[in-house]
């Protein structure tokens, strides 16, 4: 068991579990604030097997760009990215649609769809020029300290080298949605299985996307179409687990045909489909976001079903209000008398992202229950629903802004404020 050595200074202020999508973009984000930062991740980075710089499309919202510009990294992620200056969502079958368009919105675009691997690039390459921050990689945290005390938490890390024993003010569990580190910090999650199954990949459309997006519904799931380059689309097509087994069984001809039947030909015929990989779908729900000088963001926070394209996004504001509870404690003490560990802000950080983390749950799994019931009733409600929405602009708007991500108070990360 690791002991708490009382008389040793801290190897870092923060310690970030957790070299993904999240961990990084913490990383990064935390630079200006020059606390020194290690970032632990056990698979190397540029290793196929990466499991949150794959070959996924993630959808950035709005707040995520100004964030990502905000941070001085948005030209090198927009070069590798394509817009979204449409949304169609409708349902097979059905008289009922929405549209929601960016021109309508007031927006160059509603957001930007990145290959998490063209992301990755991007994040590891800055995260290797920052001097602050080392990474510690491959590596594991295998335990932390039970019986801690002091102004300090200890981790224990295993990598090639052997075990060492690492010393931070600040332990921040950005390991994914099975998180280790949160079980570690005590801190028990809810898991709900969704039994189904996120199938993914990109076919050649015969009409060019040409910046539009679509969310179709069907009696097995939805599928969505996003834009990506070369006139490709990026589909997410959400199955029972059984089906989803099937449909990754079939040959490229037949799986095409599949796809096809689900989503129609609103974008003509498809072919040329790339690589398919299938991802499990379960809602993952933290019951505290902080323990002892530890706290929780990302997916080891909240793991959501894509359904809304949320995670990342959502994510990316937990970071957002983190820095901003930093920067905060460092404004009001002097910087090297903050504490980034302390209770009082660690509390600041869980209560102001309670709300957003229980609005985009809700919203998330509702829509996967509102179209996953095909019962009568909530089918006719769900049709009345869809053409309501799109007749009435008031209600468009403000569902748009919920997923561009700039709806409720918005740390200055988000709102495109740089932190220094
Ligand atoms: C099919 C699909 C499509 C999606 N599309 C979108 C979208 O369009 N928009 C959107 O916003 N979100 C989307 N998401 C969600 C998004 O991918 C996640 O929210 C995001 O990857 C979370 O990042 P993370 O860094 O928190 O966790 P992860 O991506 O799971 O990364 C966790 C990292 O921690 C490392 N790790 C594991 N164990 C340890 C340990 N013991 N110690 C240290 N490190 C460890 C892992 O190797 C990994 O690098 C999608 C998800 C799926 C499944």
């Amino acid at each position: 068991m690791l002991r708490l050595a009382t008389d040793a200074r801290p190897d870092y202020d923060i310690i970030v579990a957790g070299g993904g999508m999240i961990g990084t973009s913490l990383a990064i984000a935390l630079e200006p604030l020059g606390l020194s930062v290690a970032v632990i991740e056990p698979v190397a980075r540029h290793d196929r097997e990466q499991p949150s710089f794959d070959e996924r499309s993630t959808a950035l919202s709005r707040s995520s760009q100004r964030m990502f510009e905000a941070m001085g990294l948005w030209s090198e992620i927009v070069a590798g990215a394509t817009p979204i200056r449409s949304i169609h969502v409708s349902e097979k079958g059905r008289f009922g649609f929405s549209h929601i368009d960016a021109t309508e919105q007031q927006v160059e675009a509603l957001g930007y769809v990145v290959i998490n691997r063209v992301l990755g690039e991007v994040l590891n390459g800055t995260l290797s020029r920052l001097k602050n921050v080392e990474m510690l990689c491959p590596a594991r945290i295998s335990a932390v300290a039970a019986e801690q005390a002091g102004d300090t938490a200890v981790v224990q890390l295993e990598s090639d080298q052997g075990t060492r024993r690492l010393e931070c003010r600040l332990l921040v569990a950005a390991d994914g949605a099975k998180s280790a580190v949160r079980d570690m910090l005590g801190i028990s999650a809810r898991t709900s299985d969704y039994g189904q199954q996120a199938v993914i990949g990109n076919v050649m459309p015969e009409i060019a996307p040409d910046n539009r997006a679509f969310e179709r519904f069907t009696a097995d799931g939805p599928v969505a179409m996003l834009p990506i380059a070369d006139n490709r689309a990026a589909f997410v097509w959400i199955l029972s687990a059984d089906r989803a087994r099937s449909v990754m069984e079939l040959d490229d001809a037949l799986f095409t045909d599949a796809l096809q039947q689900a989503f129609g030909f609103r974008l003509g015929s498809f072919s040329r489909v790339g690589q398919r990989a299938v991802y499990p779908l379960a809602l993952t729900r933290a019951n505290s976001l902080t323990g002892r000088r530890g706290v929780l963001v990302g997916n080891a926070a909240h793991g959501l079903h894509p359904v809304a394209a949320q995670g990342f996004n959502l994510g990316l504001r937990d970071v957002a209000a983190l820095c901003d509870c930093l920067l905060d404690a460092m404004l009001e003490a002097a910087p090297d008398r903050a504490d980034p560990g302390s209770p009082e802000l660690l509390q600041s950080y869980a209560s102001w992202r309670q709300a957003d983390h229980s609005k985009v749950v809700r919203f998330t799994d509702g829509l996967v229950r509102l179209f996953g019931d095909q019962r009568g009733p909530l089918r006719f409600m769900r049709n009345a629903g869809m053409l309501g929405f799109d007749l009435i602009p008031g209600v468009r708007s403000l569902f748009a802004r919920h997923t561009m991500g700039l709806a409720g108070r918005l740390p200055r990360l988000s709102r495109g404020v740089p932190l220094r």
